[in-house]
């Protein structure tokens, strides 16, 4: 089997999204997926990457990882590295079809069948229009323009009814970032006792309403600085949150160590990260409660494999990002079902039940808030067949 072409699609109404097709003589096709600077990373793919798979073999993966490192921006979360990554999941997708099997069984087999997940509250529109996360990026919907899962707006003004309708669908646990407004007006420098309080309503109404029934995760989008992040993380203490997510900005990671020490709640973060090393150094701190990677930024699952596997080492629970696309949460959930030290799997219902259908054939299927591998081999999902014929979706392809 030789890899014949390699085509990038990208659609006008997401256009941080970007997907690969990896097209082969046997007529099968491995899919891939990033998200933000889909354009920078398309151009990697074709400049850089494509001309080291075209009529290669796509089965021994670990050989083209390491072809695919470039002799810059082979760590971090770079253009260089989201487009391998990408590269990589569809690698793997193509490897569980060679074989009749899923991903899970060609990474070594299920530990679990199903995994808990969390729900990231994030509207139909969050970080969909702009190459950049930020309050102007939430997608606030219009009053007319709503739907039912409007979790942002949900959950800056309504937590405790959004809390109590995802208990009712199983989801035992939750996503909210308050703290953003106060971030961008203050430059992370500082927050007054008045925007901590403000703040901190949602996790209050959740505990007021509903007690110890749901768990509630703070992120912080690494938007402060040390002494406000370790204010936040005193004040938080109290309403006991599952963990607080990138309390700083990760170019220092030393940071990460004394926000960890202000309070006693777990410090999740990882996902702007990207490569072993940069992994290694985050667990060398003995700091980090839950280590989080994006497998469509960090290196793929190539290297989630090897970051994972040294996280069990270091004793610490690892959980994989998803807030970005429905290939990108397959392949998460491929890879949690294997990991035995995956804690939870991170997802947007509003995505899910949303437009994650409307790009995908199959989604990982999600009962009473446990998430599971779609059936078939591969990932066991595809781009749905008239994507790439829709207006404002455009194709690149190098091929053979
Ligand atoms: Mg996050």
């Amino acid at each position: 089997m030789k890899i014949t072409a390699i085509e990038t699609i990208r659609a006008e109404s997401h256009p941080n999204l970007l997907w690969i097709e990896l097209h082969t003589d046997q007529g099968l096709v491995g899919l891939g997926e990033t998200f933000y600077g889909a354009a920078q990373a398309e151009a990697h793919v074709h400049a850089y990457l494509a001309p080291i798979l075209l009529g290669r073999d796509p089965r021994p993966i670990e050989r083209h990882w390491r072809a695919m490192i470039p002799y810059c921006g082979y760590v971090g979360t770079g253009a260089e590295m989201r487009a391998l990554s990408a590269i990589d999941i569809a690698l793997w997708d193509l490897g569980g079809k060679a074989l009749g099997v899923p991903v899970h069984q060609l990474l070594g087999g299920a530990v679990r069948d199903e995994i808990r997940v969390y729900n990231t509250c994030a509207g139909y529109r969050y970080v969909q229009n702009r190459p950049a996360q930020g309050t102007d990026n939430f997608g606030l919907p219009e009053e007319a323009a709503r739907g039912e899962y409007e979790d942002l707006d949900a959950f800056l003004n309504r937590a405790d009814e959004l809390a109590a309708s995802l208990l009712e669908m199983g989801i035992g646990a939750m996503k909210i970032w308050p703290f953003d407004f106060a971030a961008e007006a203050n430059r992370g420098l500082t927050i007054s006792p008045a925007e901590l309080t403000k703040a901190l309503e949602p996790f209050d109404k959740i505990r007021r309403a509903l007690g110890d029934r749901i768990e509630v995760m703070a992120e912080l989008h690494a938007l402060w600085l040390k002494p406000a992040a370790c204010e936040i993380a005193r004040a938080l203490q109290p309403y006991r949150p599952f963990w607080i997510e990138d309390p700083v900005r990760m170019d220092h990671l030393a940071s990460i160590k004394d926000v960890a020490r202000a309070s006693t709640t777990k410090i999740a973060t990882g996902e702007t990260l990207g490569g072993r090393a940069q992994y290694r150094s985050l667990l060398e701190l003995d700091a980090v409660g839950v280590l989080i990677m994006d497998i469509g930024w960090g290196g793929g699952l190539t290297e989630a494999r090897k970051v994972a596997a040294m996280a069990e080492a270091w004793h610490v629970p690892f959980a994989t990002h998803d807030c970005t696309g429905p290939v990108a949460l397959a392949a998460a959930v491929h890879f949690s079902l294997h990991a035995e030290n995956a804690l939870i799997q991170e997802m947007v219902r509003a995505f899910y039940f949303g437009w994650y259908g409307e790009m995908v054939t199959d989604l990982p299927p999600l009962r009473n808030g446990l998430i599971r591998a779609p059936e078939g081999p591969g990932l066991g999902l595809a781009l749905q067949p008239d994507l790439k014929r829709r207006p404002g979706v455009t194709v690149r392809r190098s091929a053979l």
